[in-house]
């Protein structure tokens, strides 16, 4: 018999893929977590049935979500986290040298250890001496924050259940609050394909333009994503994401990556008319 794991992506849309087995199913004090086997995508962790990785396409996402921040930006030194228990943007941040601290604000501990036991390739920088987890919901922690970090990265679920505190006006302007002067804000912004998540990303882009000088949207292609077509959300005080990159210092830190480089950053930020059209009314030209 064959096993399948299935996420509705839409009342009239299901994504399934085959699974050669369930490796862990258990109920944390905030949300149900499975980690299963496949063929095609390797292990797949998902969030209450929500599909949140695959060992096969998550450097896409971790890559995208990372480096573009950390090319812009000239000097980041201390990073924080929001969500990203998987560890994904973890790894990638480690392989900065000139980075010196990384929190980590996961509400949900028994991702972090799940993902560390199943996901080891993704897991694998939390014993570093640079990263601090703190287990509480990043809204409550970025209340007391000021002036702290050069890089604040929201690799959050879906903005409802623990997430959904993490799309608020609030927060965004609490994570402007932590910024140094020169910050940026990167987040995963839904997608722009299918209604209820394009009226997520809308929703999302006006409160942060709302809080901060410098806000535009790039985009991926994340296979196992619904639609495939992923949104990233950019936000600075002070730089623009592609006229202020300077492509050579990045070069020169000799980060080998399977899906981000200089050209597609640069391109990234190039949207397709619907979704230009779609960002139309909230986008602050800059
Ligand atoms: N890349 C995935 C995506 O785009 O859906 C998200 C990866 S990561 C697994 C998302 C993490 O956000 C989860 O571990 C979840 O527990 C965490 N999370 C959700 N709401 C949170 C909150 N309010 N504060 C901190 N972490 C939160």
């Amino acid at each position: 018999m064959d096993l399948w794991y299935m996420e509705q992506h839409t009342p009239n849309v299901k994504f399934s893929v085959k699974v050669d087995k369930q490796l862990y199913s258990g109920m944390s004090d905030f949300q149900r977590i499975d980690v299963f086997e496949s063929a095609e995508f390797g292990r797949i962790l998902t969030l209450d049935g929500f599909l949140m990785l695959t060992e096969k396409d998550e450097f896409i996402y971790h890559e995208m979500i990372v480096h573009v921040p950390m090319c812009v930006h000239p000097d980041p030194k201390k990073v924080l986290v929001i969500g990203g228990g998987d560890g994904g943007a973890v790894r990638e941040l480690l392989r900065y040298p000139g980075i010196e601290a990384i929190d980590l604000v996961e509400i949900d501990e028994a991702v972090v250890e799940v993902s560390k036991k199943y996901l080891p390739g993704v897991a694998s920088g939390f014993s570093d001496s640079r990263v601090r987890c703190h287990y509480q919901d990043g809204l409550k922690f970025i209340r007391r924050v000021e002036d702290e970090y050069d890089i604040i990265i929201v690799d959050s679920t879906d903005p409802f259940g623990p997430g959904e505190g993490l799309f608020t006006k609030e927060f965004y302007g609490n994570c402007f609050k932590a910024l140094h002067a020169d910050g940026i804000m990167v987040n995963q912004h839904e997608s722009p394909y299918y209604k209820d998540d394009a009226y997520a990303m809308q929703r999302a882009h006006k409160r942060i333009v709302q809080s901060f000088p410098y806000s535009r949207v790039y985009q991926a292609h994340i296979p196992t994503y619904p639609s495939g077509h992923w949104l990233f959300g950019f936000a600075s005080k002070k730089y623009h994401p592609v006229r202020d990159a300077d492509w050579d210092r990045w070069k020169k830190l000799g980060i080998k990556t399977r899906y981000y480089n200089t050209n597609l950053h640069a391109g990234a930020f190039a949207l397709p008319t619907y979704v230009e059209e779609l960002l139309k009314d909230v986008e602050s030209e800059c």
